[in-house]
């Protein structure tokens, strides 16, 4: 507030004009604009033109008298601070204009002081009035302010064109916008309140927001996220985070799903794109191998360094025919229709004929393969036997390839809480942990000076993934440089029987 505002118009009122005069010194002197009026009447005037805030009327005037002029003034402006002028006298009429509404009274004849205190009084009040009037304003300012902002945070919530679900610690829903509603089928007049799986069928998803709710991810490198397919065929990617309050107490979860079909769509396009030109490429390439491979054979007196060149030509097309077969197993999986003749499989039994056909690569380096079988009855696996092939034939081909000569490769399989458990461990170069965490990535080789000279496509441990993920298995990895890796599978039993008693 500026001073000019901060400045008190006083109006005094009396018949006597030395009162008058005086009362202007004094309250001049207080830093106040003092208007004087000699009757009742031009002291309304005076009142009703002027923004004043403290009045002195003295009682007794000519004309109308005080109580009549104090009654006026405060039907004009009830807050009105009236500070009566009595003479000794009349103090019962005082009392009497107290009763009626005046601020204060000052008896005749009065101090210099005490005129100042009287009115100092009046202004101090006027001050705290002022102060709490401010405040009143700036608290209703604040709210309104509160109210704008919180129905534009839910304006914009409203609108996002992301669904979004927001539940409590327990799991239950408190909050979901249109777009979710729209995703899910749920109709607009259906409360949220409930838990979640009351709203969504997938359990998978329930499963990872009950998690998320209870704080369980708060730690988690990477933001749990979940992908799931409507049935109008879109591919929605759901992404969640724990809300935790300031002392990290878990209040709830937020949940947002993005709409991914395009992105899967293009996605299958480029896999679609990639089978086409692999395909196309893997016979003329196998032709050209055979070719080669005779011409090296039959060819007399060529040379020694042709016949090296010819060998070099022979051997980068072999990679590039694997590195095709492996681009085409992996189109094969991505597009969902893997090796398709799932059957009950005893995954020792392959496993024992993998090894027997990997042994004499092993040997070229001198290294020992051995399997052992921990259960002497293995449960069934229902699986392709060419998928289970091409799982631990990868494992146990990289084992032999990232180990160096007279290593250690041994294959144990084994059965662990309901599942078949097969571990491939070397004691061969290993890997750091940043990389362990790469590997599955397509075409993530670890280069150093062991595994450069390391022929390689980077896709092999993309399809073992692909494939146990397909089979509702799991794969871990536990390596250390220069010690070793651990490559363990486990894969669910007799699933076709699970599925059927549902
Ligand atoms: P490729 O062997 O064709 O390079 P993979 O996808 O099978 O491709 O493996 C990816 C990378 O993981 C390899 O390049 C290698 O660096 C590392 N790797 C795989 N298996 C092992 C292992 N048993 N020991 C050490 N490193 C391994």
């Amino acid at each position: 507030m500026s001073g000019h505002q901060e400045m008190n118009q006083v109006l005094v009122i009396d018949d006597e004009q030395d009162l008058r005069d005086g009362c202007e010194r004094i309250l001049k002197r207080m830093a106040c604009k003092v208007f004087k009026a000699s009757t009742g009447e031009d002291g309304i005037a005076l009142f009703k033109e002027n923004s004043i805030s403290i009045v002195l009327c003295d009682l007794k005037m000519p004309g109308i008298d005080g109580i009549e002029v104090l009654r006026r003034l405060r039907k004009i402006d009830e807050n009105i601070l009236v500070i009566i002028i009595t003479g000794f006298a009349t103090i019962d009429t005082a009392i009497e204009a107290m009763k009626q509404g005046a601020y204060d009274f000052i008896a005749k004849p009065f101090e210099p002081d005490q005129l100042r205190i009287v009115v100092g009084r009046a202004m101090e009040k006027l001050r705290l009035r002022r102060k709490a009037k401010a405040l009143e304003i700036e608290r209703l300012k604040n709210l309104a302010d509160l109210g704008t902002e919180k129905s534009r945070i839910l304006a914009i919530i409203e609108s996002l064109p992301n669904g979004i679900v927001v539940t409590n610690a327990k799991g239950n829903v408190v909050l979901m916008n249109p777009d979710f509603r729209k995703r899910f089928d749920i109709l607009q007049d259906r409360e949220p309140g409930n838990p979640i799986e009351t709203y969504i069928q997938d359990q998978g998803l329930c499963c990872l927001i009950h998690e998320i709710s209870k704080g369980l991810h708060v730690n988690a490198e990477k933001v749990p996220t979940y992908e799931l397919t409507l049935p109008s065929e879109t591919y929605l990617l759901a992404r969640g985070q724990s809300v935790l309050a300031e002392d990290g107490e878990c209040l709830g979860a937020v949940m947002i799903f993005t709409n991914i079909t395009d992105l899967k769509n293009f996605d299958q396009l480029k896999s679609e794109f990639v089978a086409k030109v692999a395909h196309e490429l893997r016979s003329p390439l196998a032709t050209i191998h055979e070719q080669l491979a005779a011409v090296i054979e039959d060819a007399q007196g060529i040379g020694e360094d042709n016949r090296h060149l010819l060998s070099r030509a022979k051997d980068k097309t072999k990679n590039l025919i694997s590195l095709i077969g492996n681009l085409l197993d992996l189109a094969r999986i991505e597009a969902g229709n893997d090796y398709n003749s799932p059957k009950q499989v005893k995954v020792s039994e392959i496993l024992d004929g993998i090894v027997e056909f990997l042994k004499t690569r092993a040997e070229s380096k001198n290294q020992a393969l051995s399997i052992v079988h921990e259960n002497v009855d293995m449960p069934f696996v229902v699986a392709d036997p060419l998928a289970i092939e091409s799982i631990f034939g990868n494992l146990i081909t990289n084992a032999i390839k990232y180990t160096q000569k007279n290593g250690n490769i041994a294959v144990t399989t084994a059965v662990e809480k309901g599942r078949v458990k097969v571990s491939v461990r070397d004691n061969g170069y290993g890997m750091d942990a940043q990389h362990v965490k790469m590997i599955f990535e397509k075409f993530y080789r670890v280069k150093n000076d062991k595994t450069r000279h390391i022929i390689g496509t980077g896709l092999g441990l993309s399809i073992v993934k692909g494939l146990v993920d397909a089979m509702d298995g799991e794969i871990t990895v536990e390596s250390e440089p220069d010690h070793g890796s651990t490559f363990t599978v486990y894969l669910p039993v007799e699933r076709e029987k699970q599925e059927v008693s549902v």
